[in-house]
């Protein structure tokens, strides 16, 4: 017996389109290449998967053309996966910028996606590596080749469900299986790059990072006319922390960032009236006032070492004015990313031009669907990579 609908990948997108496919009456067989489904799932928001966020808007993601999530976030809203969550009694929580995040574990989720796979009698196989796809002879649906049990099988279908997410750590199922399968359908395809990510210096730059590795502050960061005002936290070999991995989507090699340590203030002016109110006091102790002292000594040093041990009295307003463009225009160039071993999405992919934004459909593959991180969709940092994942498996999962 061949099912109506096979899904590739047991992630977020493929046991989301599974149980509304299901719930429909259509029979539906996922496979998974790795040992346990929803890997990504339980590893996410430090075990508590922030699994969605209550202020997505299309400008919360990167896609080449920016109309196209919104269709499918219309249709399958953060409100529609809360009332999931809430019937199967997930106890959560908001954090900053409307984050929502389990209470107990990420596992909750995948639990819940499985019971709600399992009650509408989805089948789930793992330790099955699909391994090329085939249009039938009578071109009515899809013939899948995978391997299981070091066999190598096929299966027919009607409709087949293509979510097997994108590059990024591989240890967690990370693939490029999607993009061969749409490349093999004549699919464009946007170029691949590491997204939501760290930044690794060389130089001097490294070194000053290292030093300060584990420090962790709230600044702006900017490049390429986006910004965000977020913790950044230096690391052994950069920099990282919510602000850097979200401005990471919008860095390209050769960019600069520019870091506001003052996102709050206007340093210039800050600098100017205290010279006035507490002339005697020393540069670097107002600094240390605000800024961890270990990142004051080593600015001071890179910048400003004749100005170490002076009164404000005795620096001229135009130098505390090159102070402060310092600190809020402190410019740096990263080396590269990480890459693919740490970030959590992976920018680009199959291109939405090709694809249905009401269906996820191949618009010239009828039976053929895209969903999840495998096509040109990335959210922002905050539960909106999970939100895509929930409203393009759901949409598809209504028409398969
Ligand atoms: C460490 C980490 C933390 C994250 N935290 C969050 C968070 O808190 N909130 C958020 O919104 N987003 C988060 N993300 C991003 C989020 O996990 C992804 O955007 C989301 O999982 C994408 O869902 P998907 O179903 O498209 O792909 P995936 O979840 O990656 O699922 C794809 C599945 O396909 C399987 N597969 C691959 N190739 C094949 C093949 N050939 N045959 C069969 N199966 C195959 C894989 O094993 C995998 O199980 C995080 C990502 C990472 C890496």
């Amino acid at each position: 017996m061949h099912p109506d609908v096979i899904i590739l990948g047991a992630g977020a997108a493929g046991l989301m389109c599974a149980l509304t496919a299901a719930q429909r009456g259509r029979s539906v067989l996922v496979l998974e290449k790795s040992n346990k489904v929803g890997k990504k799932i339980l590893m996410s928001g430090g075990g508590r998967c922030n699994f969605t966020n209550y202020h997505v808007t299309a400008e919360n993601f990167i896609c080449s053309n920016p109309h196209f999530v919104k269709s499918a976030l219309h249709r399958y809203t953060p409100e529609d996966f809360i009332d999931l969550v809430e019937t199967h009694g997930i106890e959560y929580e908001e954090r900053r910028h409307g984050q929502l995040f389990c209470q107990n574990s990420a596992k909750d989720i995948v639990t819940m996606l499985l019971a709600e796979c399992h009650s509408a009698g989805v089948n789930i196989l793992t330790h099955c590596n699909s391994v090329d796809v085939t249009p039938t002879a009578e071109n009515s649906g899809y013939c899948l080749t995978f391997e299981h049990d070091n066999t190598r099988q096929t299966q027919r279908c009607e409709s087949l469900v293509i979510a097997t997410g994108a590059l990024s750590i591989p240890t967690l199922g990370g693939s490029d299986f999607g993009y061969a399968i749409a490349r093999k359908f004549g699919l464009k395809l946007i170029e691949r790059r590491a997204g939501l990510v760290p930044f690794m210096f060389t130089g001097s730059t490294k070194n000053l990072c290292e030093r300060l590795s584990g420090l962790a502050l709230e600044i702006e960061v900017r490049c390429n006319d986006q910004s965000f005002t977020e913790n950044m936290l230096f690391t052994h070999r950069g920099l990282s922390g919510p602000a850097i991995l979200q401005i990471s989507n919008y860095w390209h090699p050769g960019d600069l960032l520019i870091i506001n340590l003052f996102p709050e203030i206007d340093a210039h002016h800050w600098l100017l009236d205290t010279k006035r109110s507490q002339p005697s006091i020393h540069l670097k102790t107002l600094l240390s006032q605000v800024l961890a002292k270990s990142l004051v000594t080593e600015l001071m040093q890179e910048f400003w070492s004749t100005l170490d041990g002076r009164r404000l009295d005795s620096i001229a307003d135009a130098q505390l004015r090159q102070v402060a463009q310092q600190l809020q225009h402190w410019a740096l160039k990263p080396a590269a990313t990480e890459g693919y071993r740490t970030a959590e999405v992976t920018l680009g992919g199959v291109c939405a031009d090709g694809i249905s934004s009401k269906t996820m459909e191949a618009k010239d593959h009828t039976g053929l669907f895209f969903i999840g991180e495998v096509l040109d969709v990335s959210g922002h940092l905050g539960g909106f990579n999970f939100q895509w994942a929930w409203s393009s498996g759901h949409c598809a999962g209504q028409c398969v």
